[in-house]
């Protein structure tokens, strides 16, 4: 909301300059601002803070008024705070062994019933989300979680309840009998029953829907079930229309070209992983007539498929034999169709799918290392797209996404330049997310997890 429009009492005003910044302001034709000031406006509202950049540019430019606090970045680095757009936000990537039959399946259900899990997990949430906030990521999205404890959590944060990033939530997922991800969805079969749990989502308040149209890596049981179609195309279109009516996108798991082809025809606004794909459905992405904005996304997770591949090479096995093999199929299909979208102009989302194995709520900077390795794109590109195209990727660009004027002031600070070495985003020095500051953030590290090796 701009602060123009706030007139309630209760109402106390701060004004921030962050002056002898280098600002890299996500937009990919805008070089580095050296020697940059920031203005930020910021008002708290009944625990609630809004805040809008009010400029941005060289400081021998940008005059700064006498109510503003001058903050010093001393030549440090500063970009727009990155945006996860595939997260499952109570899961914090603790290895573990693989996992699977239908006694844990058993075990699973049981405990989602458990007030103790329940409270455990809504704990775990919590802290998950400080970590990603302290790593500098302002924006998360929640891509199937079953307890809707992401809706409850963004509540409390958008009345500043909390420290979280902006959580944007799918609530559970909805996948047909057997389908992939279904320990955290809801089982739907046959059109009606989309529509059902899409209504059932949207009156729990989530943001979006996600549907899982594909099989997955981590519950397959046999080489080439991650990316099987297990959705009907008229299953696809109720979801998205239902979806549609009430002006929410949808997102879908899709791990094969034939999955592509079929969600993005039912009208799936974002393909969550992705696959290559043909040129029928390459045109189709740009120019969609079923999705809710005209074009349909694309969100690569290439962290989650190499933490499978990768520690499975070191002996260290987080799934199942088969469950590697899949993922080396699914990552050599998504490294292809990512590739195509930058060849064609497919909008592209970053995510990292934190859920499995080593791979966190706060690591999302690898993510734009494996960008760089697999696309051969710039530091500069990665970091574009790991902000201002993720914002338009999953429709909050008019909010967040860039240091721009009339934005909220969602940024993060580093000490050393990214654009020499992605790595300077591992540990920023200061974190700002609508209007919070966090000066010396500290990231809890998950046991078990190193932190700085890629593979
Ligand atoms: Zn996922």
């Amino acid at each position: 909301m701009p602060l123009a429009n706030q007139t309630r009492e209760k109402m106390s005003a701060h004004k921030i300059a962050f002056t002898e910044g280098n600002i890299i302001d996500g937009c990919l034709d805008h070089d580095v601002i050296q020697n940059g000031t920031i203005l930020v406006n910021s008002a708290t509202d009944e625990g609630r803070t809004y805040s809008t950049i009010d400029q941005v540019g060289s400081s021998n430019d940008i005059e700064i008024p006498g109510d503003y606090r001058v903050i010093s970045l001393n030549g440090r680095y500063v970009l727009p705070g990155l945006i996860n757009c595939h997260a499952h936000l109570p899961f914090d990537g603790t290895p573990k062994q693989p996992m699977s039959g239908k006694k844990v399946e058993k075990l699973i259900r049981k405990l989602k019933r458990s007030t103790l899990f329940q409270r455990a997990y809504a704990g775990k949430l919590k802290k998950n989300m400080v970590n990603a906030l302290n790593a500098g990521i302002t924006t998360v999205r929640g891509m199937a979680e079953p307890l809707y404890a992401e809706v409850a959590l963004r509540k409390e944060q958008e009345k500043g309840l909390c420290a979280a990033p902006r959580i944007i939530t799918a609530g559970p997922g909805i996948c047909p009998t057997g389908g992939h991800a279904n320990l955290i969805s809801w089982i739907a079969d046959g059109p009606w029953e989309f529509r059902k749990y899409v209504r059932k989502n949207i009156h729990e308040e989530v943001d979006f829907i996600k549907i899982l149209s594909t099989g997955g890596v981590t519950d397959s049981r046999f080489v080439g079930e991650a990316g099987r179609v297990i959705m009907k195309p008229e299953e696809i279109e109720a979801a998205c229309d239902e979806a549609h009516r009430n002006n929410m996108l949808v997102a879908s798991h899709v791990q094969s070209p034939l999955g592509m082809k079929e969600a993005i025809k039912g009208g799936v606004d974002t393909i969550e992983h992705g696959s290559d794909f043909d040129d029928e459905t390459a045109d189709l992405m740009l120019d969609n007539p079923k999705s809710l904005r005209g074009y349909t996304a694309v969100v690569p997770t290439f962290s989650a498929a190499q933490a499978i591949i990768g520690r499975a090479g070191e002996g260290i096995i987080t799934m199942t034999n088969v469950q590697v093999e899949n993922s080396k199929i699914i990552l050599e299909r998504m490294v292809k169709g990512a590739r195509a979208c930058l060849d064609k102009g497919i909008r592209i989302g970053v995510g990292n799918d934190a859920i499995v194995p080593y791979v966190t709520q706060y690591n999302l900077w690898k993510e734009l290392v494996l960008l760089v390795k697999y696309l051969g794109i710039s530091h500069h590109h990665a970091i574009h797209l790991a902000t201002l195209s993720s914002a338009k990727a999953i429709g909050v660009d008019q909010t967040t996404g860039s240091i721009e004027p009339g934005k909220s002031a969602d940024f993060m600070v580093v000490d050393q330049n990214p654009l020499d070495d992605l790595k300077a985003l591992a540990a920023p020095s200061m974190v700002c997310c609508m209007g919070r500051l966090i000066d010396s953030p500290v990231i809890r590290e998950v046991k078990g997890v190193d932190t700085h090796r890629i593979i």
